[in-house]
C-alpha cells in the first residue's frame, strides 16, 4: 500500500498495488475531474509533485511529451511505486464537485434486450442492492475474461433498482457479443456509479448536444430535471442519420410537456428539408448550433457520444465564447483503439 496526498487540499489516501490512482480515489469517495477511465480522454491528467510511478500504461498521444517531462500523470493509469505527491489541476473556472457516492460493484439481472434501431440496443436490468447515482453518471459492466465496457445510464436516479441502459452494436465487440446472448433472467456483474458529467445547479441556460447511443445520459438528466421540477431553459440538439435512427421520441416528447423552457432540435446527417421531423434540421449538429447559435457565453454545454462530435461542437462552443470548463463532455471512447470512432 502506498499513501496518496494531494495537494492543495491535504487529502490522503491509500493505493494498493494493483489500483490505479484514480480508482483508489474514488474508492475513498475523493472528487476528481475524469472521463473515460481508460486513458484516453486525459481528462484526469495531474501533477505529480513528489513520489515515484508506474505511468507506461499511458497512450504516447493522451500527454504531450514537455508536459509528462514536467510531471503530468494519467491517474486512470498510474500506478504508485512509493508514497506519493500529487498536484490536482482544475481548469480555471471549473466549479469544485459536490459529493458523489464511491463506486461499488452490483449483480444485475437482466430484464429485457430490446432492439430500438438496426443499431441500439435498449438493455434493462434490476440490481441485486438499490444503487445512488447522479443523473449522467455511468456503470462499467465486467466482462468474464475481466474486461470492462462503461455504458451511461439512460434511466434517472428514481428508477431505484432497475437500470436502463441504449447501446451501440458494434461489430465483433466484446460487450456487443455478450449483449446479443442475453436473455431475460442472464446475469450481469457491474460497477458504479462512475463519471462527472450531471447537471450542475447554475441558472444559466444549457445547451445538450447527443449524437446516437449519446441519447443515454442525456436522456437521465432531463428526465431528472423534470422530476426536480427545474426551470433552467434546456435545448437539445441530437445527431442521427435519418428519421428511423431517431429514439425515445416518446420520451422526449413527454419530457417536453413537463420540462418549462425545452426545445428538442433533432439534426439528421442524411437528412433533406421535406424528410427531417418538426423543429428538426438536416445536417449534423455542429451545422444547427453553428446557424442558431450566436453568443455561446451565456450556456453551459453536456456533450455526449462519439469524441470526435464532443471535440468538434465544444471547439464551435468554445470559439463562439463558452468557457472551457462549462463544457461538460462524456466521450464514448472504445476500451480498445480503433482507427475511427461514431458513436
Ligand atoms: C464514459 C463512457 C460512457 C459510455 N457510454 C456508452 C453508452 O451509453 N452507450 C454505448 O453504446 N457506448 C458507450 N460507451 C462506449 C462503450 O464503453 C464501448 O466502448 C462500446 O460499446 C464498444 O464495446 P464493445 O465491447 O462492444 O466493443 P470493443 O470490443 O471494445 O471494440 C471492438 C472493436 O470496435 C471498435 N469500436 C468500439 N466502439 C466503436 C464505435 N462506437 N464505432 C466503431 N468502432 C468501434 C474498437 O476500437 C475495436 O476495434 C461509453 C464509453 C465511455 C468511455
Amino acid at each position: 500500500m502506498a499513501r496518496v496526498t494531494l495537494a492543495p487540499t491535504g487529502e490522503e489516501f491509500f493505493v494498493g498495488e494493483n489500483e490505479d490512482i484514480l480508482t483508489a480515489a474514488l474508492h475513498h469517495g475523493i472528487n476528481l475531474q475524469y472521463g473515460c477511465r481508460h486513458g484516453n480522454c486525459s481528462s484526469c491528467k495531474h501533477w505529480l509533485i513528489d513520489g515515484d510511478v508506474d505511468d507506461s500504461a499511458a497512450s504516447v498521444y493522451a500527454i504531450p511529451r514537455n508536459e509528462r517531462e514536467d510531471g503530468a500523470i494519467l491517474l486512470c493509469c498510474t500506478f504508485a511505486k512509493s508514497d506519493l505527491e500529487i498536484e490536482i489541476h482544475q481548469h480555471d473556472g471549473a466549479e469544485t464537485l459536490p459529493p458523489m457516492t464511491p463506486p461499488s460493484p452490483r449483480r444485475a439481472t437482466v430484464l429485457e434486450v430490446v432492439s430500438r434501431t438496426t443499431n441500439l440496443v435498449e438493455l434493462r436490468v434490476s440490481l441485486d442492492e438499490p444503487l445512488s447515482f447522479r443523473a449522467g453518471q455511468y456503470a462499467e459492466f465486467t466482462l468474464d475474461t475481466g474486461e470492462r465496457r462503461s455504458y451511461s445510464l439512460l434511466s434517472p436516479p428514481s428508477a431505484g433498482n432497475e437500470l436502463t441502459f441504449c447501446i451501440k452494436r458494434v461489430q465483433n465487440g466484446a460487450f456487443t457479443t455478450v449483449l446479443d446472448r442475453l436473455e431475460p433472467g442472464s446475469h450481469l456483474n457491474l460497477e458504479a456509479p462512475f463519471g462527472t458529467m450531471f447537471l450542475r445547479e447554475t441558472a444559466r441556460p444549457v445547451i445538450a448536444v447527443g449524437i446516437g447511443s449519446g441519447i443515454a445520459p442525456l436522456l437521465s438528466i432531463l428526465s431528472d430535471a423534470a422530476e426536480q421540477d427545474s426551470d433552467v431553459p434546456i435545448r437539445f440538439y441530437y445527431g442521427a442519420r435519418t428519421n428511423s435512427d431517431l429514439v425515445y421520441l416518446d420520451q422526449l416528447a413527454e419530457l417536453s410537456t413537463r420540462l418549462t423552457d425545452f426545445q428538442f432540435i433533432p439534426c439528421l446527417s442524411q437528412g433533406t428539408p421535406d424528410t427531417v421531423p418538426p423543429n428538426g434540421r438536416a445536417g449534423r449538429v455542429t451545422r444547427a448550433i453553428a446557424e442558431d447559435i450566436r453568443d455561446a457565453s451565456v450556456y453551459d454545454a453536456y456533450l455526449c457520444g462519439a469524441p470526435e462530435m464532443c471535440d468538434a461542437v465544444g471547439r464551435l462552443l468554445e470559439a463562439k465564447g463558452l468557457p472551457e470548463a462549462r463544457i461538460h463532455a462524456d466521450k464514448f471512447y472504445p476500451a480498445v483503439e480503433s482507427a475511427s470512432v461514431s458513436a
